[in-house]
């Protein structure tokens, strides 16, 4: 089945370019399995959308249980009789390095890609995703070599050390909200422990990838070492990858619903996996912090990538002090946000990804009459446009209150006493993050401790140092990725004792 650009239906107005990009030619994207570009044994094809013009892009190849078992193939080949995991750590550094200069040669490529297939402001593909993702391979490069494992002298004479020995093939799973950066979290760290890797993007965000993998034969990283493979989840590549016997690790970003199902593969051969899930991040404002300070990364937190990240803050909690000032400014700051064409330099909130996921958006907004709530600003626009929306005191078991909605809708709500906050902050069954503004030193300690999340940010958001753990409680995840994290993950640490001295001296 190969799908035509006319075959795939329209919704909605239509957009300002939208006749512009019909008469293009679709760039085509293949699988890269054993150092080659390669079209599916099928021939069958999947277009990648652009959700500003409503059209096909870009054409891609699209795997079945075949093309899967082939990477997993390839990934072998290269773990048990290939050089990179037998290379010293300085060499896959070097070459890891490499690839990351070619990234960034490439940024403008890699980065348009992205905004291309699922509407990201291109100025936060180009200036964030793309240099966060050669920071994540030169960071891990680096920190893979300079790690040290433990020497434990004993009592009996012996010496006990470890050994991080890479953990075999990966399997990464990725989400379409930020492609080629998580993408980066968990390819970065399993190469450069000396693993070998199959990465399935998500189907909405498949180009990147293949540039990705492009780049990384381009810059001497050995065929089989990094492989992609395109397609769908259910019934697909992604089942296919996570059943297979010859698997040694699976690490997923993606809804929690979704780890749930990839938990249960993992655990029919005993592969450990690890889990980034969902997210209803909160958000508390107390009386005394620095209001222009809360409201700017308020607005970040909700908006940015148009209101489509794990981590957003759409859960917004106002000491009651503080509250009418707050939803005054925040709300004049939300509606003056560049709305537009992702590929605009000056756009901040472009399209939702896809006309699915807009569909599941829409629905959350136009919930908002029945969420005891009150709609202070936010409409949907032309396409697959919601502008930002901002609901003040939704019922807390509403819909929008409760679940992930994943786009830029926030809601608000005061509070009297910080029990109270911390209250509505843990009456979550997701746990990623959350933040807190105060000018209170021991108050932001104490709350921090009381939260049950993986990332508290004080004062603001979105920082990353990347020797942090990352990852959730509850519903948002199992384990967590970053530094020395990574590492226990992507290898397989072995305990080996040394007798010292000769018995009996
Ligand atoms: P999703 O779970 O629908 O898909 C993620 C990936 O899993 C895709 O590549 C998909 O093809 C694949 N997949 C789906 N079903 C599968 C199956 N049965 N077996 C194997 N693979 C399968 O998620 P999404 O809609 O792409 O991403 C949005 C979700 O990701 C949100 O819930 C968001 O919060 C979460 N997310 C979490 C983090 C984090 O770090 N915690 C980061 C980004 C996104």
């Amino acid at each position: 089945m190969t799908i035509a650009p006319s075959d795939v239906s329209e919704s909605g107005t239509s957009s300002p370019d939208q006749d512009l990009k019909t008469d293009q030619p679709l760039e085509t994207f293949g699988h890269v399995i054993d150092g080659a570009e390669v079209q599916s044994q099928s021939g069958e094809t999947f277009p990648s959308i652009d959700p500003y013009t409503r059209q096909p892009w870009a054409q891609i190849a699209l795997g079945t249980k075949t093309e899967a078992d082939l990477a997993v193939a390839a990934a072998r080949k290269a773990f048990d009789h290939g050089p990179w995991p037998r290379m010293t750590s300085s060499e896959r550094k070097r070459l890891i390095h490499a690839f990351a200069d070619l990234i960034m040669e490439h940024a403008e490529e890699l980065a348009m890609a992205d905004t291309r297939d699922m509407g990201k402001p291109i100025t936060q593909s180009l200036k964030n995703d793309v240099a966060r993702t050669a920071q994540n391979f030169r960071f891990f490069a680096d920190h893979a070599q300079l790690s040290v494992g433990e020497v434990l002298p004993m009592d009996s004479g012996h010496h006990t050390y470890t050994r991080f020995e890479p953990a075999g093939v990966v399997v990464a799973i990725a989400p379409w909200n930020y492609p080629m950066m998580l993408e980066s979290w968990k390819v970065a760290p399993a190469l450069a422990w000396g693993n070998t890797v199959v990465l399935k993007p998500a189907e909405d965000t498949p180009t990147s990838a293949t540039i990705l993998a492009r780049l990384a034969l381009e810059a001497g990283i050995p065929p089989g070492v990094f492989n992609v493979v395109h397609g769908f989840g259910p019934d697909s590549v992604g089942e296919a990858l996570t059943a297979s016997p010859d698997v040694d690790r699976i690490t997923f970003t993606g809804d929690s619903s979704t780890g749930k199902i990839i938990a249960r593969a993992a655990s029919d051969h005993l592969v450990p996996v690890s889990l980034e899930l969902g997210g209803k991040g909160a958000n508390v404002i107390f009386a005394d912090a620095e209001m222009d300070n809360a409201v700017d990364w308020s607005i970040k937190a909700i908006f940015t990538n148009t209101g489509q990240v794990c981590l957003a803050g759409s859960r917004i909690y106002v000491e009651r002090p503080a509250y009418e000032e707050f939803l005054k400014r925040f709300v004049a700051a939300a509606e003056a946000m560049v709305i537009g064409d992702p590929k605009d330099p000056a756009t901040q909130i472009g399209p939702l990804a896809s006309e699915e996921h807009y569909t599941k958006v829409r629905g959350f907004f136009d919930s908002i009459g029945d969420s005891g709530g009150q709609r202070l600003t936010g409409s949907l626009g032309d396409g697959w446009v919601v502008t930002p929306t901002v609901i003040k005191e939704p019922d807390t078991d509403s819909a929008v209150q409760c679940e992930e909605i994943f786009g830029p809708i926030v809601t608000v709500t005061p509070f009297d006493t910080e029990d109270e906050a911390v209250a509505a902050v843990n009456d979550s069954p997701y746990g990623l993050n959350a933040m807190l503004f105060t000018d209170n030193l021991t108050r932001a300690h104490r709350v921090s401790a009381a939260l049950d999340v993986g990332t508290v940010w004080v004062n603001c958001f979105f920082i990353r140092d990347l020797r942090a753990p990352f990852g959730g409680a509850k519903d948002s995840g199992v384990g967590r990725e970053g530094g020395n994290f990574s590492r226990e993950f992507f290898t397989e640490p072995k305990a080996v004792v040394m007798q010292m001295q000769p018995p009996n001296h």
